[in-house]
């Protein structure tokens, strides 16, 4: 496997990514299954505070197994507080996990249950590092924000983004995305769940603390084909636990 040549299928697929990238098999790789049953309660962790300016909302760009909707990360204007994290953690971007049908999707799964796909706003640590690139493998470096999307009615803000793929067909275009609030992906409800864990592709850096909100938002089945349109399929399998310790908020 040649570097950087990692897939989401065949002959560089998930399932090979550990010989370039041997934390593929590390303790504390993302994404798991979530197992409620398991689940620890813990009353010290409050609500998420999630501080995003739409200023900060700048481009959408096709990187070939994804797209990623970029932000200006300069200074604080858009970060999330509270919850497991300490101090600020600062937005990058967001993009998607999804499926080659509705049926699956997902990276993280509940009691086995598979969604359509999975939303990941990823932060990084602010108060601590200077830039994304040097708290990406630091063991509290980043933190991603999931959010489940299963398949019903269409979703008015993931068709802005649905909208804006036109203009980013092949990989490596870009264009403007402007004036968008992300906090308009998220569920009614902020309940969620956190574990400690990693980059779910290479290089799978264990710098993660999750946190995944408990509620789906819908999409439509038309709008999760048009994220097919760039790519069949991006999401990698749960990992092995291996001892680690799932808490949600306090409800
Ligand atoms: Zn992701």
């Amino acid at each position: 496997m040649a570097s950087l040549n990692w897939s989401y299928e065949g002959d560089n697929g998930p399932d090979q990514w550990h010989k370039l990238y041997p934390v593929a098999n590390g303790n504390l790789q993302s994404p798991i299954d979530i197992k409620t049953k398991n689940v620890k309660k813990d009353p010290s962790l409050g609500h998420l505070h999630v501080t995003w300016n739409l200023s900060t909302c700048k481009e959408i760009v096709n990187i070939g197994h994804s797209f990623h909707v970029n932000f200006e990360d300069k200074d604080n204007r858009s970060v999330v507080t509270g919850g497991p994290l300490t101090g600020n953690y600062r937005l990058q971007q967001f993009h998607f996990h999804w499926g080659r049908t509705d049926d699956y999707g997902s990276e993280h799964t509940v009691d086995g249950r598979k969604y359509a796909s999975e939303l990941h706003l990823v932060h990084w640590n602010s108060d601590k590092y200077s830039s994304f690139a040097e708290a990406s493998d630091k063991p509290d470096g980043l933190a991603i924000i999931a959010v489940f999307l299963q398949v019903g009615p269409p979703h008015e803000c993931v068709q802005k983004i649905v909208t804006a793929l036109g203009s980013i067909k092949t990989k490596g275009k870009k264009a403007p995305f402007t004036n968008f609030d992300p906090s308009t992906l998220l569920p009614g409800s902020l309940d969620y769940w956190t574990y400690p864990g990693s980059l779910t592709h290479p290089p799978l850096l264990e710098s993660v603390t999750w946190i995944i909100y408990k509620e789906p938002i819908t999409v439509s089945s038309e709008q999760l084909a048009q994220f097919r349109s760039l790519t069949v399929t991006n999401h990698r399998l749960p990992q092995p636990l291996k001892g680690r310790q799932i808490e949600c908020s306090y409800v």
